[in-house]
C-alpha cells in the first residue's frame, strides 16, 4: 500500500454498521460519526489494481461508546450477492478489539494487581481472537492466584490445594483442572481452542475470582447481625418487603 491517490473526509448521513460492543455484550448498531475514505490505484499499463479504505469513527447506539472501524476492499477480491451481482467484500478491523461474547469481570479492580494484570491481558487476547494466547492466559491467571495464596508445588497440586483450603468447590477444582489441561495443550501442542471452550474457561475462572476477591469484600460491608429489632418504624417498614 502506497500513498493514497484520493482522500475524502465526510460525515455520512445515516451510515451505520452492526459491530460487537463489549459493554452491551452483543452486536449493536454503530453510527458512523466521521469517515475518511481513501483510494490507491496501481496501474502498470497491463494490470490495474485498486484498494479502497474507509477509516470510520463509530458510536454504539446502545451505550454510546465511541470506537474505530477500518474497512478495506480490493479490486482483485470479488464476491457475489444472493442475486449473483458482483461486489468487492470489505475486510473489517475494529479498535479497541473486542469479543461480543464476553465482558470483563465488573469488579476486576478489586483483584490483586498481579492477578488483575494477567486477567486483563488474557481477556484482551480472547477479544482479539488470539485463542492460543487466551488459553495460556487462563492458565496464567490460575497460577497467579495460587502464587498470591502462597500455594506451592506444580499447578496440578496448587489447584488441589485451592480445593482443600475451600477456595473452590470440588466441582470448581475439576473444571480448573480442565482449564489447566487447556493451557497445557495450548503451550505444548499450540492447540487453538474454540471461542466456546475459552468462554467456558473464563466462566469458571471469573467465578473463582469473584469468590476469592470480590464477595468477601461485599460480605464485610454487611452488618453481622440484623438490627431490625432496635431501629425505628421507617427502617422496619423498609425491610418488611425483603
Ligand atoms: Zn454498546
Amino acid at each position: 500500500m502506497s500513498f493514497p491517490n484520493t482522500i475524502n473526509v465526510s460525515q455520512p448521513d445515516g451510515a451505520f454498521h452492526f459491530l460487537p460492543c463489549s459493554t452491551c455484550s452483543s452486536k449493536t448498531r454503530h453510527t458512523v460519526l466521521t469517515q475518511v475514505a481513501s483510494s490507491f490505484t496501481d496501474d502498470d499499463g497491463e494490470h490495474c489494481v485498486s484498494v479502497w479504505t474507509r477509516h470510520q469513527i463509530v458510536q454504539c447506539g446502545g451505550c454510546g461508546i465511541i470506537s474505530f472501524r477500518k474497512g478495506e476492499s480490493c479490486s482483485e477480491d470479488v464476491d457475489h450477492d444472493r442475486a449473483g451481482n458482483p461486489f468487492h467484500p470489505e475486510v473489517e478491523m475494529i479498535y479497541p478489539e473486542r469479543s461480543v461474547a464476553r465482558t470483563m469481570l465488573r469488579e476486576s479492580d478489586e483483584l490483586p494487581e498481579d492477578v488483575m494484570q494477567i486477567y486483563e491481558e488474557a481477556h484482551k487476547a480472547l477479544g482479539a481472537g488470539l485463542n492460543i494466547l487466551a488459553a495460556l492466559g487462563i492458565r496464567a491467571v490460575v497460577e497467579a492466584v495460587c502464587a498470591e495464596k502462597e500455594l506451592s508445588g506444580k499447578l496440578i497440586q496448587q489447584i488441589d490445594a485451592l480445593r482443600d483450603h475451600g477456595h473452590v468447590t470440588r466441582d470448581g477444582a475439576d473444571i480448573l483442572h480442565r482449564v489447566r489441561r487447556m493451557g497445557n495443550s495450548a503451550a505444548h501442542e499450540r492447540t487453538a481452542h474454540t471461542e466456546a471452550q475459552l468462554i467456558a474457561g473464563f466462566e469458571v475462572l471469573e467465578h473463582m475470582l469473584k469468590g476469592l476477591y470480590v464477595i468477601p469484600g461485599h460480605a464485610a460491608a454487611l452488618p453481622a447481625h440484623s438490627t431490625a429489632a432496635i431501629v425505628g418504624p421507617a427502617s422496619s417498614a423498609a425491610s418488611s418487603g425483603t
